[in-house]
């Protein structure tokens, strides 16, 4: 975000001074690492929960088109800085990658077919497959086939166009460019304080982590791209905005293959449906991943806990967020969300065996010897004050 938006300003406003505070050393390596997370740059092609059914049966696509306009304003963005050197070559970061949504059962089906009635003719949606051959599974994705019955009712949608994105690499690129052109970068440095000054600019306390010192800058403006860190940050600012809202974080596990006998038989995203009450953001997926030029296969997300914010945090993130304004927002959703908390209780029983249980919905054919578990990037579910 921080990357982003700093390329963005160095372009329109080259004179401004910008500084950039990472409290790690070097950049991206919390969740826009790459194997922090899953590279799909969401344009709603393969991600059911952008495109949910409705009370009458029919298919909400309204989400999935805005979702997907979007995703096209990043690629305009990306090919713009390619064409004026602000990137570098893009194939260290984005590659075509198939994306796919696989469904068992008749309800599924249905529910998939009148998916793609619905986006099949739309211009942002092109190029749009949907089969329910068995043949066709086989050509499409053969280990997802290998092991599995014909007969077993099942439906695919596909596109050819959509991406893999590799974010950190796509973040070291673009601060390459601002520091080349005069960002001040400042690496194991983290913003302790926020506070406004009296004239209505922000003074900031940045701790350097390596010798311990302390100092203050003032600026008129400040972007807390902080991720998990964010919520803290604002908090300390005091504005009116962040009152009652609270953070609550929920742990992200992959499954990860490198054998390359198994990664050659699957070339695609595809992601299936979210069990009941369980949320967005555990909507399985089974991932092809192009890394430093290697492939590899990512099955998850599986979810984790621990109270940090970010994965490198502090076991005193959660605590140290509480404040009386977001108390009982975060005491509510322990009573009213509990599909998330047996989600959640659920998946925190699971060991390696039943992790890849799981995997067989996709790859009826796994051994549990294949795939290694890779913690992935912490989330934090923003918690409302009303609802
Ligand atoms: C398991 C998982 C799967 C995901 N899959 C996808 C996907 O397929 N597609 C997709 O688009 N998104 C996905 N996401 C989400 C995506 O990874 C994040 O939304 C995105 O990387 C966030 O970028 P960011 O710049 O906001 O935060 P980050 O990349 O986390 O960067 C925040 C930075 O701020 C630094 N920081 C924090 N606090 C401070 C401080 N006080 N002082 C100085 N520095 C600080 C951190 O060290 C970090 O470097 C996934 C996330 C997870 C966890």
């Amino acid at each position: 975000m921080s990357a982003t938006l700093g390329a963005l300003l160095r372009r329109l406003q080259p004179d401004w001074d910008i500084q950039v505070f990472e409290r790690l050393e070097g950049p991206a390596l919390e969740s826009s690492d790459a194997w922090n997370n899953a590279g799909t740059g969401h344009s709603a092609l393969c991600e059911l929960n952008y495109s949910p059914r409705t009370a009458d049966g029919d298919v909400d696509i309204s989400k999935a088109v805005s979702v997907n306009e979007k995703f096209q304003v990043s690629r305009q963005f990306w090919s713009y800085a390619v064409e004026n050197t602000i990137l570098g070559d893009p194939t260290e970061w984005i590659r075509p990658v198939p994306h796919m949504s696989f469904v068992a059962g008749r309800d599924g089906q249905d529910y998939l077919r009148a998916r793609y009635d619905k986006l099949a003719g739309h211009p942002l949606f092109p190029g749009m497959g949907h089969t329910t051959d068995f043949a066709e599974l086989e050509r499409l994705v053969p280990l997802m086939a290998r092991g599995r019955s014909a007969e077993q009712p099942f439906a695919l949608s596909h596109f050819e166009n959509g991406t893999d994105v590799n974010f950190g690499a796509l973040t070291r690129q673009l601060i390459k460019y601002l520091t080349r052109t005069g960002t001040e970068v400042h690496y194991q440095n983290q913003v302790k304080d926020l506070e406004r000054n009296s004239d209505g600019t922000w003074r900031l306390t940045v701790a350097n982590r390596h010798t311990g010192d302390e100092r203050t800058i003032d600026a008129k403006f400040v972007f807390v791209g902080a991720g998990g860190g964010a919520l803290h940050l604002l908090q300390k600012s005091g504005i009116p905005e962040i009152k009652g809202i609270g953070g609550f974080p929920v742990g992200g596990q992959w499954l990860r293959c490198t054998n390359p006998e198994l990664v050659e038989q699957h070339q695609a995203k595809v992601y299936s449906q979210a069990s009941v009450g369980a949320p967005p953001m555990s909507v399985p997926h089974l991932d092809t991943r192009v890394i430093d030029g290697k492939k590899g296969l990512l099955f998850g997300p599986f979810a984790g806990w621990t109270p940090k914010f970010l994965k490198m945090g502090s076991f005193l993130d959660l605590p140290s967020s509480i404040r009386l304004g977001n108390l009982l927002p975060m005491a509510n959703i322990g009573l009213t969300e509990m599909g998330l908390v047996k989600y959640l209780v659920t998946e925190l029983a699971k060991n390696h065996g039943a992790r890849v249980d799981t995997l067989r919905d996709f790859v009826p054919s796994a051994q549990d010897g294949e795939w290694e578990k890779v913690i992935a990037g912490q989330r934090v579910q923003v918690i409302k004050p009303n609802g």
